[in-house]
């Protein structure tokens, strides 16, 4: 599984496979399924007839693993563009980032500066815009976690924009050893958490690399942070995860704990297992979906295969139009 993550990774990495892909027809079908949108009214649109079914989103604007200065501005004025957008609309604000879509690749200063810049265009739209704020947890930029070569980085950002008093959350990825102290951590500080399995090919040397550890991982950061301690600092957690044995698992603890079903919430990929997330509505939950837009849909469609090798079988019909 891990060989087949890490080609997959490459695979998104790559420019030269990128264009050729964009060009094409084939995994087109497949990404459609994934994708909310073009472009970011495409989006909104998606995301407004989403509300009706009171399924929050978090916008997420197409274009990881950027290495131009060109790319990155690009990148950072579609998200620009999308927050006032959303706002208007009168959708609560939430927008998810990569650190390599807004200038890692580049240099961690420049990453920092355009992280800044979007979370202080969220806070001001909200402010702006009341309805953007309306529901709990309240506006976000969500920060994304990539691999464990940036881990340290993106929690540094996270704490600075939150110093800076910015509307900022953080996903925490449980298959890495060190994720239960920095959880602890943010638990004390009462953070909006999304809590996800992990997504990279990591060594077995900082990561649970065996399902049954990451499942495992999983629950005792659960544990950790519907306990009613992190509930008394204000933490929201936001379990990341499809899998409705940890959403099943999570449930009871939250219950348990004396959790109310409005003061967490479950994330998913928009196109991901549609007939369980319309459940989980009806069942009460607070459901939000990651909602990509824009053209650049390759890399994130292929990361998508590399977590589920189901996906492909969905792109192979696809192509021959079964
Ligand atoms: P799994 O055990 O992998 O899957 C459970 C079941 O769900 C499977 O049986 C399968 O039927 C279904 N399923 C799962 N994924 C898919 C899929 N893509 N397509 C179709 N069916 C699927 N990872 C990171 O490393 N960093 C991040 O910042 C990050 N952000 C995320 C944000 C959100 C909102 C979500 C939902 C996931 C995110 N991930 C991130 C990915 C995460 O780490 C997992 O790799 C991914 O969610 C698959 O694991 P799972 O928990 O869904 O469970």
């Amino acid at each position: 599984m891990r060989l087949w993550q890490r080609s997959m990774i490459a695979l998104a990495r790559s420019r030269a496979v990128t264009e050729f892909m964009h060009g094409s027809r084939v995994v087109r079908p497949f990404s459609r399924r994934l994708v909310g949108g073009g472009n970011a009214a495409e989006a909104i649109e998606t995301a407004q007839e989403l509300a009706q079914r009171s399924i929050a989103t978090s916008l997420f604007f197409l274009g990881e693993y950027v290495d131009s200065e060109e790319l990155v501005r690009e990148n950072v004025e579609a998200l620009l563009q999308a927050v006032p957008a959303m706002a208007k609309a009168g959708l609560p604000l939430h927008v998810s980032v990569d650190p390599t879509q807004i200038g890692s690749m580049l240099s961690w200063s420049l990453c920092r500066e355009n992280a800044f810049c979007i979370a202080r265009a969220v806070a001001d739209a909200a402010a702006a815009h009341p309805l953007a704020q309306a529901r709990t947890p309240g506006p976000a930029l969500m920060l994304d976690m990539e691999d464990a070569s940036v881990n340290r980085e993106t929690l540094a950002l996270y704490h600075d924009l939150r110093q800076e008093g910015l509307p900022a959350a953080v996903t925490i990825q449980s298959y890495l050893h060190r994720s239960m102290d920095d959880l602890k951590e943010l638990a004390a500080g009462g953070a909006f958490v999304r809590l996800v399995k992990g997504a990279f090919a990591e060594s077995p040397a900082i990561a649970h690399t065996v399902r049954s550890a990451r499942d495992a991982s999983y629950k005792t950061a659960v544990n950790l942070l519907f306990a009613p301690e992190s509930r008394e600092n204000g933490v929201y957690p936001a379990l990341g995860t499809h899998d409705h044995a940890m959403i099943a698992y999570a449930a009871e603890v939250a219950a348990k704990n004396g959790w109310r079903r409005d003061q967490w919430e479950i994330e998913m990929l928009y196109g991901v297992r549609p007939a369980y997330q319309r459940r989980l509505v009806d069942e009460g939950f607070c459901l939000r979906l990651y909602l990509p837009f824009g053209r650049s849909w390759w890399p994130y469609s292929i990361r998508r295969i590399g977590e589920t090798p189901r996906n492909l079988a969905f792109v192979l019909r696809a192509a021959v139009g079964a």
